[in-house]
This record gives C-alpha cells, structure tokens and sequence, in this order.
C-alpha cells in the first residue's frame, strides 16, 4: 500500500504501518499535552495510542491465523488510522471458515479485555508501584477500547466483521452471491448512519468509516457478483473450439510441427469420439530432449482426460476437478468432443 512501511514481521507476516498513523500519534500526545499540561500526560496518551494498535495488530493476527488454518495465506497486515486490514489472498469457501476467520479478530478483544480485567483485579495498587504511565486508569481504557473495539466490529455492516459473519451465515441458507448482495446493502445503510450521525455528532472518524464502509461494501458486492456470473456461464464459452487430436500411433516430430504451427500446447490424443489422454505442452518439451523425435506418444508417459458434458458450467466444472488429477477436460456434445480445456485455463478461473 502507497505510503506504508515495513514495521515488523510476525509469523511469516508483515505488519505496515500507514504514514498518517505518525500524524494519529503527534495529534494524541499534542491534545493530550494541551489538556494536562505535562510532557508524562503527553506520553502517556502516545503510549495509549500504541498499545491501542497493538490490540488492532492482534485483532488481525487473530484473523490471519485463523484463515491460515483453513489454507488462506495473509500477504500482509496494514495499519490505518482508522484501524487494521490483514490482505488475505482469497476468500473462503465455506461460510463456517469465513464464520470462524471474521469472529477471530473480535474474540482476540474479548481475551485482551478478560486479561486486563484480571491484571487489575490482582494488582488493585498499581498506580503507587509504577509512577510513570501505567496507571490503574490507563489500563481501564485500554480495556473498555478493547470491549468497544469488539463490540464495534461485530456490528454487521459489511465489510467489517459483523457483516462478513451475517454473509456466512446468510450464505448458509441461500446462494452465496445473493448473501453478499443483502450483507452490502445492510453495510451500506450502517454506512449511511455512521456518516450521518458522524456529522451530526462532529465524529468525523466514524464519518470517514462510514465512507470506507461504504465503498468496501459495494466494490466486493460488485466483485463477487462479477465473480459468480463467470461461474455460471457454460463451459462452452471458454473452451478452445480449434485443435487437433492425436492418434495414439503418432510420433513426436508430429506434435513439435503441429505446436509450431498454431501453437497448440496440449495435445488431445484418441479421435473424435473418445479422448483418452493428454500429452501436456511440458511432457512434450521434456520428451523432445530424451527421445528421438520418431518415439511414438502413446509409449510416453501421458496424462488423464476428464471428459465432461457440454451443458456443465464453469463452476460445477471446477468442483470435479477439485479432487482429481486431469491435465486437461474434454468438452462432448451428442458424442462428439467439440472443444477442449487446458487445466491452467479453468485453474485460473475456480481462484476468482
Ligand atoms: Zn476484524
């Protein structure tokens, strides 16, 4: 993200810090300054602010972790004055994983606030034994932030926490891309609260979140309705009509002059009724440099076809293949093979 620097790296994840948070933390201790007149108070309101973001880091982590243990790596976590983001690099699948990684953030508040709790139930008498910041009422803060930051992001206004748990468990009972859509039109009406009552009110930080919110609900709205009508669309619409089969007699020289030709990389290998293997662009290349170019393909080592019916969309397509080996589908209408589909092709397509 423009503006941000490494600060750290935990768990194989980097944190950033945003720029403006440097002005967050000159603007607290300045006010905190001019309130109480004293450079400790000063001080003290900096090192709130930093503990504070620390909280904002854990929350994060506790996402991050989460996700990673459904298989979701975090490329990085930035902070932002207006609070943390942790970039996962995709989405889960399963609304309970998406149930599970949004709740981990805000229940990482709940457990600093039952920690402080406790440390200030054993030491009542804190204050007299450290003078300088830490005192009962600095701890106390912290503690209520961190109920006020759990509470706050379990609002269901999508984007934030809440949302994404109300679009899980929406997404429990209907399509997945209808759950977002009435989880983003629920975040943008929080949106326009925030905003408004943060102008009423001069709180022109949740005014400014309400924007945020805003934006966010309706860029991954639009996204993941993108998204699900790719999905949607027939297997015929991206499959490569123009290719040649081999038969499983021909030699190598004969898929070299074809590949140089136009560049077909994958090699269908049968006739038209039946494709039984593939020859893949990268099995080719290795066997030109081991074989004699007369070496008939059928004794090299090939790899499996899946064919499959036309009618079949792209995303039930993507749920055979979850499981299985193919190096390539092979399309079939009437019973013929009328197309076929390289596996980097549909690959690229089940991430979205
Ligand atoms: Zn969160």
């Amino acid at each position: 993200m423009k503006w941000s620097f490494k600060l750290a790296r935990f768990f194989d994840i980097d944190i950033y810090i945003h720029q403006t948070f440097l002005l967050l933390l000159l603007w607290f201790g300045f006010t905190n300054y001019q309130r109480h007149g004293t450079f400790i108070a000063a001080l003290e309101g900096v090192l709130f602010i930093i503990a504070l973001f620390a909280c904002v880091v854990l929350h994060e982590y506790g996402h991050a972790l989460t996700a990673r243990r459904f298989g979701i790596k975090t490329k990085h976590i930035t902070l932002l004055p207006i609070g943390g983001v942790a970039a996962m690099e995709k989405m889960p699948e399963k609304p309970s994983q998406e149930l599970l990684i949004a709740f981990a953030g805000p229940a990482v508040n709940i457990i600093i606030a039952m920690g402080l709790y406790m440390i200030l139930q054993m030491t009542p008498t804190i204050d007299q034994k450290i003078p300088l910041s830490i005192s009962n009422s600095w701890l106390i803060n912290l503690l209520i932030v961190n109920i006020f930051l759990a509470i706050f992001n379990l609002i269901p206004a999508f984007p934030m926490d809440g949302g994404r748990i109300l679009r899980a468990a929406l997404a429990m009972k209907m399509q997945y891309a209808n759950a977002t859509l009435w989880a983003s039109n629920i975040g943008k009406l929080f949106a326009i609260l925030f905003t408004a009552y943060g102008l009423y009110s001069n709180q022109y930080m949740l005014a400014l979140i309400g924007v945020f919110l805003w934006l966010g609900a309706t860029a991954e709205n639009k996204s993941t309705q993108f998204k699900h009508k790719i999905k949607q669309l027939s297997i015929q619409h991206i499959m490569i009509k123009d290719f040649t089969i081999l038969r499983p007699d021909d030699d190598l020289a004969i898929a070299e002059r074809i590949y140089q030709q136009n560049l077909q990389q994958d090699f269908p290998i049968g006739d038209k009724s039946n494709i039984s293997h593939v020859l893949s662009f990268n099995a080719l290349k290795t066997a030109l440099q081991h074989y004699d170019k007369s070496t008939a393909i059928n004794t090299l080592s090939l790899s499996e076809v899946l064919t499959v019916d036309i009618d079949v969309n792209i995303q039930q397509l993507t749920e055979q293949l979850k499981q299985s080996p193919y190096k390539m589908i092979a399309v079939k209408d009437k019973g013929h093979v009328v197309g076929i589909i390289g596996i980097q092709q549909i690959l690229s397509l089940a991430d979205l």
